[in-house]
């Protein structure tokens, strides 16, 4: 498939860690905050309020980026997409780290691995991913 670059759809995006911990280059950074979740269900039994991650700050660095997919294809929440936009030519090494909405500027080209178009920056998420 085509690509030039990675997109982000910054609502799908849990911050579960997982494209983090399995990016062989290690050049994905996450910074997120739990926060009280006033939609999760209340339960006679639970002790404690639900909580749910907020991502606070999402960035690729494309200096060290390989391409090689396994970010786009471990996320279980459908957050990451290979995209055709062009990343600028010429760029210095601090403008190849790409932040939530330089990744997110790039959902528009977007598209899954079924060829699929990715949910569009003002969409809902669109859920776990079914395997
Ligand atoms: S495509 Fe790039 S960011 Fe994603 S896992 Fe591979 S090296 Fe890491
Ligand atoms: S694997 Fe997906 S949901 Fe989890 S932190 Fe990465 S982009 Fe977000």
């Amino acid at each position: 498939m085509k690509h030039s670059t990675i997109a982000l759809h910054p609502a799908s995006c849990t911050s579960c860690m997982l494209c983090v911990r399995e990016c062989p280059d290690w050049c994905i950074t996450i910074e997120a905050h739990s926060q009280p979740d006033p939609d999760a269900p209340e339960y006679s039994n639970s002790r404690r309020q639900a909580t749910k991650n907020v991502l606070d700050s999402f960035a690729i660095d494309f200096g060290e980026c390989m391409w090689c997919g396994i970010c786009i294809d471990v996320c279980p929440f459908d957050a990451l997409y290979w995209a055709d936009t062009d990343m600028p030519a010429g760029q210095s090494r601090s403008e190849l780290i790409y932040s939530i909405d330089a990744l997110a500027a790039s959902l528009p080209s977007a598209r899954r691995n079924d060829g699929t178009s990715a949910p569009q920056i003002n969409e809902p998420p669109s859920g776990r991913r079914k395997k």
